[in-house]
């Protein structure tokens, strides 16, 4: 007993000292997307036992974000709880609970893939005229190749999140 409590001691502290790798519980999709797109690793978990999503988040060392205070109270379960309603107290309750340092335009808010630079030139043909010619910082997600660009959706979220 004292072996195990030791080990679920251990990974709380593994995950509190990088910018913590997110398993995000059903019903909180919405939350997951702006997640991604402040740069958070975060998994979407959208159906399954608790059992099921404890271990998923233990086996890939994954801190759990989740509306259910049971789960979130459960012993040697690193998880943090999001009580708001909204989108927006839900992000202000996310962003004050993980820290880190997470990195802006580098997750694709879709498929949570990290995404890969895309140069202007090959951009043309994947974004609309306008955004082509007036943007500069163009990636790509490896998984579901959609483009994206550095432009008012990515800047809107970050005065958003961060104001
Ligand atoms: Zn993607």
């Amino acid at each position: 007993m004292i072996q195990h409590q030791g080990t679920v001691v251990n990974a709380l502290a593994d995950i509190e000292t990088v910018t913590p790798r997110l398993l995000v519980d059903a019903m909180l999709g919405r939350l997951a997307k702006w997640l991604r797109l402040v740069g958070y690793d975060a998994v979407y978990w959208r159906d399954g036992s608790d059992e099921a999503l404890i271990q998923a988040a233990r086996a890939d060392a994954r801190l759990i974000v989740t509306r259910d205070h049971q789960l979130a109270g459960r012993r040697g379960v690193a998880a943090i709880l999001i009580a708001a309603e909204t989108l927006d107290a839900q992000i202000a309750e996310a962003r004050a609970a993980l820290g880190g340092d997470p990195q802006p335009f580098t997750r694709c808010p879709e498929c949570n893939s990290v995404l890969a630079e895309l140069s202007r030139a090959d951009a043309r043909d994947l974004v609309p005229p306008y955004v082509w010619h007036t943007q500069t910082q163009f990636r790509r997600c490896p998984e579901c190749s959609r483009a994206y660009w550095k432009g008012t959706h990515w800047l809107a979220m970050a005065a958003k999140v961060e104001g």
